[in-house]
């Protein structure tokens, strides 16, 4: 990329290092940014570094909030004795989105992966297991329908039968190695009712 300036070379790599970002789009992109007044780019900026800067894991279901606690978490409405276990907070709110659960969330941030060197202990499973100590009626394992989300989901249910929680699994009605993500929301409600208990 010789024939750009040092500084637009720059900002094409920095953009090109996101995710789903080839280097045709983190081109397209930078040449809007370019395009964009200083008032946009510095907004832009800001609400990249603030977000980094003051987001955390809530301290109860490990998503990421402004808070101690995320909205969910703090709602005294939801239904705190049913625990969905997540892979990740895209998850999470894809099952908000359908309106219907009304109990709250775990987010592992991860899923167990021995081809990846990702262990039980590199994902937020201690967090769960304290939180299983307090007056909880099922934990519903919703993680990934593929060769990690299973192997999650049974490495979990061992864990929590023992201590007499129900454990369910989502429905296959969720394909077999789908994102839950890119799942509609009927599909995933439909995952949800029809759970099996493990
Ligand atoms: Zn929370």
């Amino acid at each position: 990329m010789e024939f750009y300036s040092s500084q637009i070379s720059n900002l094409i790599e920095q953009l090109s290092r996101l995710p789903g970002i080839g280097a045709k789009s983190a081109q397209r992109l930078a040449f809007h940014i370019l395009n964009m007044s200083e008032q946009q780019v510095a907004g832009l900026a800001s609400a990249m570094t603030n977000a980094k800067k003051n987001v955390r894991y809530c301290k109860e279901c490990c998503t990421y909030t402004d808070d101690e606690l995320c909205p969910i978490c703090a709602n005294m409405r939801r239904n705190h004795k049913q625990i969905m276990v997540v892979e990740n907070p895209r998850d999470l709110a894809a099952y908000e989105k359908t309106g219907k659960y009304e109990g709250v969330y775990h987010v592992l941030h991860g899923a167990i992966s021995p081809m990846a060197g990702i262990g039980p202990e590199d994902i937020r499973l201690s967090e769960l297991m304290v939180r299983l100590s307090g007056d909880v009626d099922e934990v519903i394992v919703a993680t990934n329908k593929n060769l990690e989300g299973d192997t999650t989901a049974t490495y979990i249910s061992k864990l929590v039968k023992p201590i007499g929680i129900k454990v369910s699994r989502i429905a296959s009605g969720v394909p077999a190695g789908g994102d839950l993500e890119y799942i509609d929301e009927i599909t995933l409600y439909r995952a949800l009712e029809g759970r099996t208990y493990m």
